[in-house]
Order: structure tokens, then C-alpha cells, then sequence
């Protein structure tokens, strides 16, 4: 069932705030760090919190190094710079990586696209110098991208002439679950795993209550309600998070629909996806966000159940969409708004 909320005096996105106390009695060791473009942090908590948070940062790092697109001495950049016909060999962490984006772009008919690369490029956001293409240089770009100019056969990958990977849009959520398996694998119980953030939380706070992650505003500073969750993981996307101004006045965000080219432009802000799968959450709110919302809607009824996800849409007519689940969770600052299912 999907709940709308109408007439909200103030909204936003992208999980960020994250609320709860820490007893001081548990031992708690957060870690840092710059990677991936974006500043991570991951605090444990009990009996090897130290060793797992440490272990976290190092295996993020690793998967940084693999998985960076601009970094020569990266995986990618290798399969990037093969010439077409000829394969590769990848690490089980890229070939696992590669497998999911293509069932990811499978599944949203394209709206999460791997391959999305040099078009995002020719728009600037790669280098942060934006600028709007022509229509025919879009046009041309589109030639090579699309999926299924991807071949797998396990372990080899191969690319056609001029096709190029990016994992931007599913990474930090691949190094969450990733991160969390270290936790678990430490015997953590209790942690917080915020990579730019794409959120994932292990069992409870160390009050032992449901952690609690504030829910940006897209269209300012503040939250507007708050997301109870334990073992879980919430990511946002929104073009609000990265964009520029053109010299008419028109925004540009860095999410591209990969059916046009263009920057995706519908009535949707932003998208929050929360499922027990980080690298779902990611791949998908990317993927929702291209959508719009009534697609989005209809994406989430057919398939929430079947990979088990919630929704949290903010439109840019400040309406707040939800799924079923994602209300039970979901607490609005803003009392006066009401909920209404329909
Ligand atoms: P996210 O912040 O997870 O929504 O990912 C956005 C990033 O993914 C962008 O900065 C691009 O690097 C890349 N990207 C943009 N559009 C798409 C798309 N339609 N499918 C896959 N990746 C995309
Ligand atoms: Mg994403």
C-alpha cells in the first residue's frame, strides 16, 4: 500500500543526521575517512569494535582502488581502456559488482545504466567543469552506451568499442554491504555505517532502541522526519546533491536518464530506498529517481515485495510519497502534515 502525505509545510532528503545515544559504558571506535569521492564513517560498538571498524576503512579503501574510474591503476580503468573484442579477467568483487548492475539495469528497463559514463562526462560532472552538449554530441555519446554493450561470462568482461563502466551509483552501497559483513564477521552487534550517506545500521543502538536517521530536506537544511531502522540500510539520491545552474537558469543534475542523455528532469526530488541490501538501495534509488514518481510507484508494487524494499519519494510539488513499510518506520517532524493511504 502506498501512504501520500500532502501539503508538507517543509521537506528534504539524503539521509544524513543520524540521532541515538551511545552509552558510555560501551566500547565504542569510529573511523574516518575520505573515499569514493565522499566522506565515510563507521562507528562499532562492543568487543572488537576497534579491529572491525579498522578492518572496515582498509576494505573500503581496497574497494576504492578497484572500482575508481578516474585512478589508472584501478580495475576499471583497465576494462575502460580495453580495446573492443578483446576480455579482461576481473576480481570475484568486480565480476559480483558487474553481475548485479546488469540485473539492476535488467530489472529498471535501463533507468540504472552502468555505462552512463561518458555521457555524465560530456555534461561536466566528472571534473566539476559543467557544461550543457549539443544535441548530437548526445546523440553520438548514445551510440556508446546501453547495457548490454556489457559481455559477462564469469570472471571475463568485455566492452564495446567505446563503452565504459562506472559503478557512481552503486559502489558506496556494494562497500556497505560489504562493511557490514565485516561487522558481523567481528561479532558486532551494534554499528552505524554511513558512506556518503548510503546508511547501514547492525542490530540496535547501544541503548538498545532502533537506530534513528534523519531524512534531509531537499529543498534545505533541515530534515523532515525521522527513519527508525535496525539492520538495515537507507539511500538517498536527488539532484540536489550534485548540480549546476546553466546560463538560462535551468538546473542540471548529475543523475542522468540514460533514454535521453539529459539530465533526469521529472516531478521527483528525491528518492529514499531502505531494504536489508545496500548496494539495492543505491542501485535503485539512482534507478527511481530516472523513473519519476508514478513509475516509481508502480516499480515499487511490483517488485517491493519480491526484493524486499521500501520507498520514500519527495516530489518537487512537496509531497511525500511511502510505501507500506517505509510508513511504519517513517516519523514526520512536521506533526501538522497527515498521512493519507490510498
Ligand atoms: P547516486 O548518488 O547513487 O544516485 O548515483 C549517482 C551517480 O551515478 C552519478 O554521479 C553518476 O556517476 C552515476 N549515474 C548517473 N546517472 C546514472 C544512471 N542512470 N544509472 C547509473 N549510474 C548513473
Ligand atoms: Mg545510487
Amino acid at each position: 500500500m502506498i501512504k501520500r502525505i500532502l501539503s508538507l509545510a517543509l521537506l528534504t532528503v539524503l539521509v544524513t543526521a543520524v540521532f541515538g545515544g551511545c552509552s558510555a559504558k560501551e566500547k565504542e571506535h569510529t573511523v574516518s575517512f575520505f573515499a569514493m569521492n565522499t566522506y565515510m564513517s563507521v562507528s562499532a560498538y562492543g568487543e572488537n569494535s576497534r579491529l572491525a571498524a579498522e578492518q572496515a576503512q582498509a576494505e573500503v579503501t581496497r574497494l576504492d582502488r578497484l572500482w575508481s574510474v578516474t585512478d589508472s591503476g584501478s580495475e576499471l580503468f583497465a576494462l575502460n581502456s580495453l580495446n573492443s573484442g578483446n576480455s579482461n579477467s576481473v576480481s570475484d568483487d568486480t565480476a559480483e559488482l558487474i553481475r548485479f548492475s546488469l540485473e539492476m539495469a535488467e530489472l529498471t528497463g535501463g533507468a540504472f545504466d552502468p555505462t552512463i559514463y561518458p555521457v555524465l562526462t560530456a555534461w561536466g560532472f566528472t571534473k566539476d567543469e559543467n557544461r550543457v552538449p549539443e544535441d548530437a554530441e548526445i546523440a553520438e555519446l548514445l551510440t556508446k552506451t546501453g547495457y548490454r554493450k556489457i559481455s559477462q561470462n564469469g570472471n571475463l568482461i568485455s566492452l564495446a568499442d567505446g563503452t565504459m563502466l562506472d559503478f557512481g551509483a552503486v559502489a558506496k552501497g556494494a562497500a556497505a554491504d560489504r562493511t557490514a559483513e565485516i561487522m558481523r564477521e567481528n561479532g558486532i552487534t551494534s554499528a552505524l555505517i554511513n558512506l556518503g550517506g548510503s546508511i547501514t545500521v547492525i542490530g540496535k543502538n547501544p541503548d538498545n532502541s532502533d537506530w534513528r536517521i534523519g531524512i534531509k530536506d531537499p529543498f534545505g537544511e533541515d530534515y523532515i522526519g525521522i527513519l527508525s531502522l535496525s539492520n538495515a540500510s537507507a539511500v538517498t539520491s536527488g539532484a540536489y546533491e550534485r548540480n549546476f545552474t546553466a546560463a538560462d537558469g535551468t538546473v542540471y543534475g548529475h543523475i542522468i536518464d540514460p533514454s535521453t542523455g539529459r539530465p533526469a528532469d521529472n516531478d521527483l526530488a528525491s528518492v529514499t530506498v531502505i531494504s536489508e541490501n545496500a548496494a539495492l538501495c543505491d542501485a535503485l534509488s539512482t534507478a527511481l529517481f530516472v523513473m519519476g514518481s508514478e513509475k516509481a510507484v508502480q516499480f515499487c508494487n511490483e517488485n517491493g515485495t519480491a526484493y524486499g524494499f521500501d520507498i520514500i519519494l519527495i516530489t518537487k510539488d512537496k509531497e511525500l510519497i511511502l510505501s507500506g513499510g517505509a510508513a511504519e518506520k517513517f516519523r514526520l517532524t512536521d506533526k501538522s502534515s497527515t498521512i493519507s493511504a490510498d
